[in-house]
């Protein structure tokens, strides 16, 4: 259920409407605060049972209520913060790493899309790690638009990755593409991440759900932010509260790039979540040119970090080399996005 309240709410009414949902329910997780045109709206998990809306229609400040089924109440906004009259934001803890998601610092991930050899990705996590990178990305299972395509390392991907972490000190993030693998995928990583294409598929999201390792969650190329939101709550809800969201473009009429970054999202999920949110520069744009004005804008937005797709040699890349970039690039890219940060009053 969502109780919308009128433009002239004050904030004792909204703390009234609140108390009273929170006797409905007899929970403060089950009720969330949302911001929609400027209306404050107040989300109720009633979990199918019966209720009365009448109370709440008898209030001058309440213009509606809407009995449909919500969507998302954990993935929901958790309120203003007193001190910056912004919407609150809720970092997740990497405690393996000690690095916070959402906090001050903006948090780089970047690597090879696919985990290809040890030499290979000691090097980059050494590249990383030194340009200020927190976590070494690359996927040891891909998921591949082609079955005839490279499908990743497999298990000795994993290998490969953990080696690399115990050598050069660096957070790993890789993706887990079926429950199964979840367990295998968690002890070698610091983040889980589920890619665009399984952002639906729910037996997956249950999964990581039961676990503790931080999960990364990127859009599904063609979902909606209600839809995104609803996908993590299926996280949240099965106890994993370490859920941080990945926008990585969206499918567009647009034909001169492989996806439409969606930046304006970055603002829409500050006013309807508490979830930290990262920008991936490479798969939304697919061409390694674009990926720096992407990466600036997308903190300049107020993205809490990035995801990129680095390599020695991007044309020898197995997979997505066009838009992979050189350490070289990477390097100077880090330089600018340094600066950036200190314009906002944040680190990298
Ligand atoms: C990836 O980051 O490795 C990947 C496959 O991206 P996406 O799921 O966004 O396509
Ligand atoms: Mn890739």
């Amino acid at each position: 259920m969502r109780i919308i309240l009128n433009s002239n709410a004050t904030a004792h009414d909204v703390a009234v409407v609140i108390g009273m949902a929170r006797d409905v329910t007899g929970s403060r997780e089950k009720v969330r605060v949302d911001q929609l045109d400027g209306r404050v709206v107040i989300n109720v998990l009633l979990n199918g049972e019966p209720f009365d809306p009448t109370e709440f229609n008898r209030l001058d400040c309440v213009e509606t209520v809407d009995e449909s089924e919500t969507v998302y109440v954990l993935a929901g906004s958790t309120g203003i913060d007193p001190d910056t009259g912004d919407p609150r934001k809720i970092p997740v803890e990497i405690p393996s790493i000690d690095v916070s998601v959402g906090g001050h610092d903006f948090i780089i991930m970047a690597g090879p899309c696919a985990v290809e050899n040890e030499d290979d990705l000691m090097l980059t996590a050494r590249i990383a790690k030194e340009s200020g990178a927190k976590l070494l990305r690359g996927g040891a299972f891909k998921p591949r638009t082609s079955p005839y395509s490279f499908q990743g390392l497999g298990d000795d991907g994993l290998k490969i990755l953990s080696r690399v972490r115990a050598e050069i000190g660096i957070g790993i993030i890789t993706e887990a593409m079926e429950p199964g693998a979840v367990g295998k995928v968690g002890e070698v990583s610091d983040v889980i991440q589920i890619g665009s294409r399984n952002m639906q598929n729910f037996p997956l999201l249950l999964e990581v759900g039961r676990q503790s390792k931080p999960v990364l969650l990127k859009r599904g190329m063609s979902a909606t932010l209600d839809e995104w939101l609803g996908a993590a709550e299926y996280i949240l809800n099965e106890g994993n509260p370490n859920v941080i969201l990945c926008e990585r473009g969206i499918r567009t009429f647009s034909r001169h790039s492989r996806h439409t970054l969606d930046i304006g999202v970055i603002p829409a999920i500050r006013e309807r979540s508490g979830l930290p949110v990262i920008v991936d520069p490479s798969h939304s744009t697919g061409s390694s040119s674009r990926v720096p004005a992407m990466a600036k804008a997308a903190i300049a937005a107020g993205a809490d970090g990035l995801l990129v797709e680095i390599h020695p040699h991007p044309n020898r890349a197995l997979s997505d080399s066009f838009q992979t970039l050189s350490h070289e690039e990477f390097n100077n890219l880090m330089f600018e996005m340094k600066s950036i940060a200190k314009a906002l009053g944040r680190g990298i």
